[in-house]
């Protein structure tokens, strides 16, 4: 696939007229018949790459590739010796996904770059696109690939990481790229963070709160992280549904779902108390080959994930948890086996760029509601590598990953308004 920008520039194009343009272009072009699909380091997010560095450049704007194949824009005159404002999000998508999950952050970045280009305006700190590669997890196990490679946060596990568990390695796609890989497993540090200003992300919500609350944008407070076990057994003891009384059962759905309403309630106190919190038992399963109708389930193996924007809410919250297993075990007979636990740490988003969005929102008359981010985004990755960081959320229905995501056009201009409005204060 490669990019025709056939068609001629025109200055008088809108922001707007630019925006579904590029939205259709995407839509038509990395569609996979059920969803879009942009591969990272492969056809669909090289496409997504191509296309934005041409159109940056038909509008006057320069653009680069830094060490990890991610697309730098700028606007004419930044040498890149000074810290810049970065704006950006993603350019890969996960299979089958939606049009605007990342794609719509890259986007707003051009747009306000073409119009500081547009009005001759430089700001004081340069401010620069950044088109960041691989963050679904979707592809290679492992989120954030493109920001966390800037930061030497990969390991050689992740380089030996198989596309969808059996295709190529991490490590061959970022070559085919041609990314020099030894650097990023030598885990050099390939972006200091005092070149950075800030890093700035427009992203549309993954959650239905925005649609809920009739919210067209709103700003981030911060990234849930999380602690997950993929998968704990719970066992008790198999036998004849007919036969055991319930004195003498060990019966392990019983147990799970006893524990699943200890969590539940615990959670609820908390939430009271105005915690950030959600907990989720995604998976779920007695064993096909032996569990029957008739029969005591003696095993049954389940999924744990707990998420918060707090490193102290997680922990507390996954120390209920495991107290709670200790008395459910003692109390129905049944033990609890886990495999290793995943941290994820969330991040804060910086108190002063939080600031600045709701002074320009209040500027640009748009809503200054605070929201938390439930999915993660690259700008933890930039925010727990010490960028100051911000987010703005615009209001997309039908959730995301999947091919229904719907964001307005008009909600979207309304994103970037704010977020060009953060980047035009100082001038
Ligand atoms: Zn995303």
């Amino acid at each position: 696939m490669t990019v025709a920008l056939a068609r001629v520039v025109e200055d008088q194009q809108s922001l707007r007229e630019i925006a579904v343009q590029l939205f259709n272009d995407l839509a038509q072009a990395t569609s996979d018949g059920v969803g879009i699909t942009r591969e990272c380091f492969a056809e669909g997010e090289n496409y997504a790459i191509e296309l934005f560095r041409a159109t940056a450049e038909a509008h006057g704007l320069h653009t680069s590739f830094d060490t990890v194949a991610n697309l730098i824009i700028s606007l004419p005159g930044d040498d890149g010796s000074k810290s810049a404002l970065y704006l950006g999000s993603h350019a890969d998508s996960v299979p089958q996904g939606g049009n605007f999950d990342g794609a719509a952050g890259i986007i707003a970045a051009l747009l306000c770059l073409i119009r500081l280009r547009r009005e001759g305006l430089r700001p004081p700190t340069p401010v620069r696109g950044i088109c960041l590669r691989a963050e679904e997890s979707a592809f290679y196990g492992r989120a954030n690939i493109g920001s966390r490679a800037l930061f030497g946060l990969l390991s050689a596990e992740d380089l030996d990481a198989k596309c969808r568990g059996k295709g190529r390695t991490l490590r061959a796609a970022m070559e085919s790229t041609g990314i020099p890989v030894e650097r990023i497993a030598a885990r050099e540090r390939l972006f200091d963070p005092a070149a950075a200003s800030g890093y700035l992300e427009l992203h549309i919500e993954q959650g239905p709160v925005m649609v809920a609350r009739n919210l067209a944008t709103a700003i981030v407070t911060g990234i849930r992280g999380n602690i997950r076990h993929r998968k704990i057994t719970c066992r008790g003891e198999a036998g004849h549904s007919g036969a055991i009384p319930r004195w003498l059962r060990k019966d392990a759905v019983f147990a799970l779902s006893d524990l699943i309403m200890r969590l539940d309630e615990h959670w609820r106190v908390l939430l009271e108390r105005g915690l950030d919190l959600v907990v989720t038992t995604g998976i779920v399963g007695t064993h096909p080959e032996e569990h029957a109708l008739s029969r005591i389930p003696g095993e049954v193996d389940f999924s744990f994930e707990v998420r918060s924007q707090s490193h102290d809410t997680l922990e507390a919250f996954y120390e209920l948890f495991r107290s709670e297993c200790r008395a459910v075990a003692a109390q129905r007979g049944v033990t609890f086996e886990f495999d290793h636990r995943v941290y994820t740490e969330p991040a804060r988003m910086d108190e002063g760029m939080i600031r600045r969005l709701v002074n320009a929102a209040a500027r640009v008359g748009a809503p200054a509601e605070l929201v938390p981010s439930g999915a993660g985004h690259d700008a933890a990755v930039f925010a727990n590598e010490g960028v100051r960081s911000g987010m703005i959320f615009v209001r997309n229905a039908n959730g995301s990953h999947n091919p229904a995501e719907a964001m307005e056009i008009d909600d979207f201009m309304k994103g970037v308004e704010l977020m060009y409005a953060v980047v035009s204060e100082e001038l």
